[in-house]
């Protein structure tokens, strides 16, 4: 290992945990003194696929990752081409799971919002250093760099959203509390005064970004930058001003500590740090490559840090001491879709942040552990639009049927035609599905009891046992086809996948795996002030993203992953300081998220 570069901490990836840990540590130590490393690609400005080729490319999907794939992409990969795309989507026993994967981790495709959850979700379950009042300051440092704040209200035309106030005035007249979420949007740096659509200027932090021009394109990545992504706060400090080594397009495979000689250990725990082994995926063949770390990071997200450190336990046994609780306590954070389409009020659902809006059901007022969940007024691009125009399901084509029928008569008395692509596009622009359907995006609090394990390829299986959160889903159900009654809309239904007996659900908020706890016989991760995020059994070894949250939070995951990240307080100290070589809280909780310009 004579030329291996050595570093005071390696991190492996860059979602929320990642990129906050990343950028902590970087800020502590010489430059050059911490590797982040990530899987996926960076995104430029203006670099997000759009064309149909590019995007049926924009997925994660690498040859020797033998895993059930939506089909397409299972084609290309049968094809031998690997894909380093934006989403990263597994299909798993009763639950499918959407991730990012790139510079920014979910961030580059997440629709933005911010939301602390209430002191309510924070049950037993949650270790006693993790309650709401300790994690109310990490909160708000993570609010201020990531610069959260609802869409901006004035009279402008261009900034009202027509979906939103319809949501708001269903919420009303179902007798339920509605508000604006705050969302990680660039509309300028002063919150008061947004600048012109569409301006640029530079962030807090020097990166670039465009203020919000409303094209609905959040989920798909924001080719304008006014997504507050972390690429462009967090990891572009990081990187730009405490010099930490990233590089994308690096897989970790591997974690191994060693012993005072510095050799691979399996029975090592850490205290003399560890190797890193990672595959370089742009050269040629298969490049493994592997760096020396006083301490590790495990940043992967949810799945992604379970898999790995399950691999390493199970598969290479170099981690074998890691708690048997490992994988346990996934939360698909209580996600459910529904569609609504011919609503009669209009919704236009193509224009303006993804999320702008929630209405609260027993989350934040009138707590029901068993039906707790909040609404949110999901939107899409134009895009995509088009798409729905030409899935919408055959009875809604009545209308055009009946316009041919006429077209073909009056062309029968008259002879005259406006030809067929006028018909076409008359055919759809008049029927404006899309401007009448509602995209209903609920989360909530399941019973967070899925079980992730390996399968017989190694690779991540999961389990996830549906019928526990039935009282979350049935209530979902409900509450969406009263909206769908109010809004008097023809035709509402549930993701296709949710049809008996396939009873398949979808998450893109996937939590748990690696969770927080006092002991080990409790969870994997120590919770413990001085230590916290350490993975017992282990010195130096950490985990720190949605995969240590012990259960479903309800509202919108990333605030609570960014609080844990940035790390809760007591008395002033800040835990894991001294493990992690971080800053005390005391001297920086001020000024810590300024710390960062
Ligand atoms: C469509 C969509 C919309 C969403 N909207 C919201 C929202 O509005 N608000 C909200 O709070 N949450 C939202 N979420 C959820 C949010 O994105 C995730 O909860 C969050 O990103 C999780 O953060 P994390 O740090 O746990 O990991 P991630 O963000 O998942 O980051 C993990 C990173 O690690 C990388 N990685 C994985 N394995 C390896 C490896 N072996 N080597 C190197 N790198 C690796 C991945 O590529 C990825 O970049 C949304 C998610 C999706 C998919
Ligand atoms: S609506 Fe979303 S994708 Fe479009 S510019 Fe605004 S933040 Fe970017």
């Amino acid at each position: 290992m004579g030329d291996e570069e050595r570093y005071a901490a390696v991190i492996i990836g860059t979602g929320f945990g990642g990129a906050i840990t990343g950028c902590r540590l970087a800020k502590k130590w010489d430059k050059g003194a911490v590797l982040i490393l990530e899987r996926g690609k960076r995104y430029p400005m203006g670099s997000f696929p759009r064309a149909p080729h590019d995007f049926a490319r924009n997925f994660w999907a690498i040859p020797e990752e033998k895993r059930r794939r939506p089909k397409h992409v299972q084609k290309l990969v049968d094809r031998g081409e690997e894909c380093h795309g934006l989403f990263d989507i597994r299909n798993y026993h009763h639950m499918d799971v959407v991730i990012g994967a790139g510079l920014g981790g979910g961030s580059l495709i997440y629709a933005n919002v911010f939301m602390i959850p209430p002191d309510e979700i924070f049950d037993e379950r949650w270790p006693s250093s993790c309650r709401r009042p300790h994690l109310l300051p990490y909160y708000q440092i993570a609010k201020e760099v990531l610069a959260s704040r609802p869409i901006p209200v004035n009279d402008d035309p261009r900034r009202q959203i027509i979906r939103q106030k319809l949501f708001a005035d269903v919420a009303k007249r179902n007798g339920k509390n509605s508000e604006l979420v705050d969302i990680n949007v660039f509309f300028g740096n002063n919150f008061q005064s947004p600048i012109a659509i569409g301006q640029q200027d530079k962030n807090r932090y020097g990166a670039i970004q465009t203020s919000c021009v409303y094209c609905a394109e959040c989920d798909i990545g924001c080719n304008y930058h006014s997504k507050n992504t972390l690429d462009l706060n967090y990891l572009y400090v990081a990187e730009r001003r405490y010099q930490a080594i990233v590089l994308t397009e690096h897989l970790v495979t591997n974690v191994v500590p060693v012993d005072s000689q510095e050799h691979d250990d399996p029975e090592a725990d850490g205290s003399n740090g560890y190797r890193v082994y990672y595959r370089k995926l742009m050269s040629q063949g298969s490049q493994t490559l592997s760096a020396f770390a006083n301490r590790v990071i495990v940043s992967a997200g949810s799945l992604g840090s379970t898999e790995l450190l399950l691999r390493c336990k199970e598969h290479f046994r170099t981690l074998p001491r890691i708690s048997d609780k490992l994988g346990q306590s996934f939360s698909g954070n209580g996600d459910f879709i529904s569609f609504l389409l011919g609503s009669k009020l209009p919704a236009n659902p193509n224009y303006g942040p993804v999320i702008t809006q929630r209405t609260d059901y027993n989350l934040f007022q009138r707590f029901d552990p068993n039906r707790a969940f909040i609404l949110e007024d999901a939107s899409y691009g134009s895009v995509l639009a088009w798409f729905v125009e030409g899935a919408k399901p055959g009875f809604l084509h009545l209308g055009a049927i009946g316009r041919l029928l006429r077209h073909w008569l009056t062309q029968l008395t008259t002879g005259k035609s406006p030809g067929s692509l006028g018909w076409a596009l008359n055919d759809v622009l008049s029927d404006d599905l899309s401007y009448h359907t509602c995209v209903l995006l609920c989360m909530g609090l399941d019973k967070s009891n899925g079980v992730m394990t390996l399968d017989e390829n190694d690779h991540l299986a999961l389990d996830w046992p549906f019928r526990d959160s039935f009282s979350l889903y049935r209530a979902i159900l409900e509450s969406s086809r009263r909206f769908a009654s109010t809004v008097e809309a023809e035709f509402f239904t549930p993701l296709p996948t949710w049809t008996w007996p396939i009873r398949n659900n979808v998450s893109a908020h996937a939590l748990g795996g690696c969770v927080l706890a006092d002991d080990p016989s409790k969870g994997v991760t120590n919770a413990a002030r001085e230590r916290f995020g350490e993975v017992f059994g282990y010195r130096n070894l950490f985990v720190a993203d949605g995969a240590i949250v012990p259960t479903a939070v309800g509202a919108n995951p990333t605030a609570t992953i960014s609080a844990l990240s940035e790390g809760p307080r007591d008395n002033g100290n800040r835990p894991g300081c001294e493990s992690l070589g971080l800053e005390k809280a005391s001297c920086c909780m001020e000024s810590r998220a300024r710390g960062l310009v």
